[in-house]
């Protein structure tokens, strides 16, 4: 199996966005006031060239981002604390086409969840099938969905994605999953708090798994530490996601790939896992 890490331009994100100051409103509140930024992250998509077909891992952003009038004008949020640059050849469908893969080829997209720089390079799957968690799409559509920086206006006309029930069947220390592939070894999980209905993707490679994390955490380290980002919807979840993920690393070699952690491209090329270290695991 070959796992590709395809970067689709990068966002930056204030500071406190990127790692929360503060408690409910308070946190959200703090993201739009802060003036100082990341540098420019990753905005990372995964292509997992499987047997049974091609798997994408979400579809990152597209190159539309630099038209005005793109992103709601009365969000804040768009305004003051995110800021995207993507070129027309950063997009998913340029990138997989060098990879010599057809769309046809492309068996299922997952979407971990439907942020504007996970769903922005859907309009390359017009013909394939799109997994979304039902959780997910109720929580992201309609002006709710706005409200909550949800882009849903940009969304394909043709947006029909089969939706996603977790059966009660535990993986490791989730307690609910959905096998995704006959051959079992690629699993989806549940990775709530940044939103409520995210996703996971754990690839069972034999003798290890690579975890494509979507926003657990944005970075590895705030996972092993426990810091929940600034916009996420729920603080606990979040924490809980971040705790499940370090059991379930605790028992098993797990490469950790966030999508926007700088580090993610590495460590998937050199396969190397989290640390868990005994201390981290009981935090
Ligand atoms: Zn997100």
């Amino acid at each position: 199996m070959k796992i590709h890490a395809i970067q689709t331009g990068t966002v930056a994100l204030t500071t406190s966005w990127r790692e929360g100051v503060g408690h409910g409103r308070r946190r959200l509140l703090n993201t739009l006031v802060d003036r100082e930024w990341t540098e420019p992250l990753p905005i990372y998509a995964f292509v997992i060239e499987h047997p049974e077909g091609v798997i994408v891992v979400d579809t990152g952003e597209t190159a539309r981002v630099a038209e005005r009038g793109y992103f709601p004008r009365w969000s804040p949020f768009f305004r003051f604390a995110v800021r995207e640059h993507v070129a027309a050849e950063e997009e998913i469908g340029p990138q997989l086409e060098r990879l010599g893969i057809a769309p046809a080829d492309v068996r299922w997209v997952v979407m971990t969840h439907l942020h504007t720089d996970h769903i922005g390079g859907l309009h390359h799957f017009p013909r394939n099938e799109i997994l979304v968690s039902r959780t997910e799409l109720a929580y992201a559509r309609g002006l709710r969905g706005r409200l909550r920086g949800y882009v849903n206006k940009r969304w394909p006309a043709w947006f029909s994605p089969t939706l996603v029930d977790l059966a009660q069947v535990p993986f490791g220390p989730f307690p609910t999953s959905r096998a995704l592939t006959a051959a079992g070894d690629v699993t989806l999980v549940p990775a709530p708090g940044h939103t409520p209905g995210q996703l996971a993707v754990v690839v069972d490679e034999g003798d290890h798994s690579v975890l494509l994390a979507g926003d657990s955490s944005y970075t590895e380290e705030a996972m092993l530490l426990g810091k929940v980002d600034g916009v996420g919807a729920d603080e606990n979840d979040e924490m809980l996601t971040h705790r499940r993920i370090r059991d379930y690393a605790a028992t098993r070699p797990t490469v950790y790939l966030p999508a926007h952690d700088p580090e993610s491209a590495t460590r998937l090329g050199e396969r190397r896992p989290v640390e868990v270290t005994p201390q981290r695991a009981v935090a």
